[in-house]
């Protein structure tokens, strides 16, 4: 880490101790070529990216909006709300994992979309009409046709 004082890139660390009540690393280090002392935190970067929305505005993650998505393409539906919670979270989780400073609001979309394809189909063709806009709209056909001939092959009593 470069040294504040002269920018030299040779400095040692001379202590390293619990900060915070443990979610910080304070670290004392001294430059090797100035010998001038400083002092570093280290913290986990917990910090959710931010949103990149289809016209290229930016905007905070927010788990509401995503929660009343999700609401609105499972009414009446037969899914717990643990399920949306599960799901919700699971979309935290992979912001946060994902250590991108920005992440397109598709990328979103896609989760979501892949959990509610197993969770309920109508749910997933609901959100997917919502999520998916109409450039995607032969995207989205293709889906549906794909779902469509999913469901026949599952059908027993299908006409071969
Ligand atoms: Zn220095």
């Amino acid at each position: 880490m470069r040294c504040p004082f002269c920018f030299a890139e040779e400095t040692r660390v001379i202590d390293s101790r619990l900060a915070d009540e443990g979610d910080a690393v304070r670290r004392r280090r001294e430059c090797l070529v100035c010998r001038e002392r400083f002092t570093t935190f280290e913290r986990a970067e917990l910090r959710l990216p931010q949103i990149i929305k289809s016209d290229d505005r930016r905007e905070p993650f927010r788990e509401d909006k995503l929660r009343a998505g999700l609401h609105r393409a499972l009414q009446k539906r037969p899914v717990k709300a643990v399920e949306i919670d599960a799901i919700v979270a699971f979309v935290r989780r992979s912001l946060l994992a994902s250590g991108e400073r920005e992440i397109a609001s598709r990328q979103i979309g896609e989760w979501v979309m892949n959990e509610l394809r197993a969770l309920d189909k109508v749910a997933y063709v609901r959100f997917a009409s919502v999520y998916r806009s109409f450039q995607d709209l032969n995207a989205f056909r293709e889906e549906m046709e794909r779902l469509e001939a999913q469901a026949a092959a599952r059908e027993p009593n299908a006409k071969t």
